[in-house]
């Protein structure tokens, strides 16, 4: 387009975009001659919660490329509108900045939706037919997996047994864990590629499943299951291919338009390159190697960069100890129902020097520092580390980010606000374990425990995740669980300790503009704002307006990444 500088006195040519946004910024001393107002889309007729503090509400947005252009009253956005734009008509709906999930686990989340998923089996009839169609299904040469499977639903509720499934598995070998994971079923397909007969010594801490005559019957009983697993060979690419697709899918109708993966495996990054290059990412990925992987790679060249706006690969994740779950989350006091227990300290925080000399050489490199820490204890060592290096190497806009950041002394909950240290948490999480933490912890432990209230008042930032697929990827029951602290098991409907719940707007806030804070990415995305990533959803009910017990319901009706309509409900 052509436009007059009046400064200047001449005409200049500007590209479309750069005129755009000329134009919506003000346009400085320049007068336009032809409105460069061409939006590719349009969202309107919408209730805007746009997550910017200077704009909070509004009822349309226009997009030109990837970007917002204008956000505003639909008088105002419709001046962007020609024949060619594409609108949207939200009917109304709230629309909202997409989700940009802190913490998952990319390619096991992704393998987790293309395994064969047995729980709603409710025979054991369905359960044979179901395998049998997967194995037909199954490329020479991989493996039948997942599982999840419970007899306790069919009835009779009889244990299955590998002849039940091998006529109609063959020589496709199949291995699939009940639902608890501590028993598997294997064919004899399985069975035999890993040399397994009923001479085979019963391994220690395993069972092997025998009929009355002796025979095999194909079920392996924890340390058991090692027999056959050992031999299940890496993913093929194909079957990886296959996984992300399916995360992919499972992200845009989440409305998770922006997701921060922690510890990815190096050729897992290299296929999301591949795919970010032919234009087939729908969600915009943040890799974050491990310290270690990352500490080992900087002697021979560092790790392959990435730095495009659907992939990056920065920050380092490190872990400082285990889960609460497994009694492996580090405190300063014993387990209240394990008395003398006080979890474990990581591997990699011992010796503590190892821990802190890799923390000098990554800040130092510019590496932001994702830290997994859960006990109260793990979480005070986390917070010194980081007092230390940020001493050591001097000031500097790092942003350190504690993963979980689960039970936090009081004390400690100013140290990560005077730290400017990121509590990046999970709240569904919460909900989860709140059906048995207190038992484990006690009730003083429990009041700051997940302590999102006691975070934000003290004005520490926020980060949402999920974890998935150790948690549901689904945004709205994350929020439900942050507003909520309502426990899974309906026992605690008003919340468990109610005094750590937040709003529906800090939730959301946290899930944005917080996450893209905590990925140094706020002024690219988190916000519906002139000049951002055009990344938004459009939700089926408004969370604001919503009683808190039916925010988990709400769905996502459409998903926009960079400007392109990536996931639409049907009508
Ligand atoms: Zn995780």
């Amino acid at each position: 387009m052509r436009a007059i500088c009046a400064r200047a006195g001449r005409i200049m040519t500007m590209s479309p975009l750069l005129a755009a946004l000329a134009g919506a910024g003000g346009g400085g001393g320049c007068r336009r001659l032809e409105p460069p107002r061409r939006a590719d889309l349009i969202v309107t007729n919408a209730n805007v919660w746009t997550v910017d503090a200077a704009q909070p509400r509004a009822d349309a947005v226009a997009i030109v490329g990837d970007r917002i252009v204008a956000v505003g009253t639909a008088t105002i956005v419709d001046t962007w509108r020609t024949p060619d734009t594409r609108v949207i008509d939200a009917r109304g709906r709230t629309v909202i900045p997409g989700f940009n999930d802190s913490h998952i686990h990319l390619m096991d989340g992704g393998r987790q939706l293309d395994d064969l998923d047995l729980k709603n089996a409710t025979s054991a009839e369905e359960f044979v037919r179901r395998i049998g169609e997967r194995a037909a299904a199954t490329p020479k040469g991989e493996w039948v997996l997942g599982g999840n499977w419970d007899e306790q639903g069919w009835s009779p509720p009889t244990l299955p047994s590998k002849d039940w499934i091998d006529k109609v598995t063959g020589d496709t070998p199949v291995f699939l864990g009940r639902y608890d994971l501590h028993m598997s079923l294997v064919n004899s397909a399985a069975l035999r590629m890993a040399g397994v007969t009923a001479e085979t010594p019963v391994p220690v801490g395993g069972e092997i499943g025998r009929d009355a005559r002796g025979r095999l019957t194909g079920l392996l009983k924890d340390a058991a299951m090692g027999l056959v697993s050992r031999v299940i060979p890496a993913p093929t690419r194909e079957r990886r291919l296959r996984a992300l697709k399916r995360a992919l899918q499972h992200m845009a109708a989440l409305g998770v338009t922006s997701v921060q993966d922690m510890g990815p495996a190096a050729d897992d990054v290299d296929l999301y390159a591949e795919l970010a290059a032919g234009g087939e990412l729908t969600s915009r990925i943040r890799a974050v190697p491990l310290l270690t992987t990352w500490t080992a790679a900087a002697a021979t060249g560092g790790l392959k960069p990435y730095a495009l706006t659907f992939l990056r690969t920065d920050g380092v994740k490190a872990f400082a100890d285990g889960s609460l779950g497994s009694t492996t989350a580090y405190f300063s006091e014993p387990y209240t129902d394990a008395p003398g227990q006080r979890g474990l300290l990581a591997d990699e925080m011992q010796p503590l020097d190892g821990m802190r000399s890799r923390m000098l050489a990554a800040d130092k490199a510019g590496q932001q520092f994702c830290i997994h820490a859960i006990g109260d204890r793990a979480n005070a060592m986390v917070l010194d580390l980081m007092g230390e290096v940020a001493a050591a190497n001097g000031p500097r806009d790092r942003r350190p980010r504690i993963e979980h950041a689960q039970h936090i002394a009081p004390p400690d909950i100013t140290r990560f606000a005077s730290l400017g240290v990121i509590a990046s948490v999970q709240p569904y999480h919460a909900i989860d374990d709140g059906r048995w933490a207190e038992r484990r912890i006690g009730p003083e432990r429990a009041k700051t425990t997940y302590p999102f209230r006691a975070f934000l008042d003290a004005g520490v930032r926020l980060a949402i995740g999920t974890d998935w697929p150790v948690a549901p990827l689904a945004p709205m029951h994350n929020v439900y669980a942050a507003v909520t602290r309502a426990t899974l098991d309906g026992k605690r409907p008003d919340g468990w300790v109610p005094e750590q719940k937040i709003t529906v707007a800090e939730a959301i806030h946290a899930y944005t503009l917080g996450a893209a804070y905590a990925e140094h990415m706020e002024r690219e995305k988190g916000s519906i704002a002139v000049g951002k990533l055009a990344d938004l959803v459009v939700l089926g009910d408004d969370p604001f307006a919503a009683p808190p017990a039916s925010l988990r319901d709400i769905i996502v009706e459409t998903t926009i990444v960079g400007g392109n309509v990536v996931f639409q409900r049907p009508r």
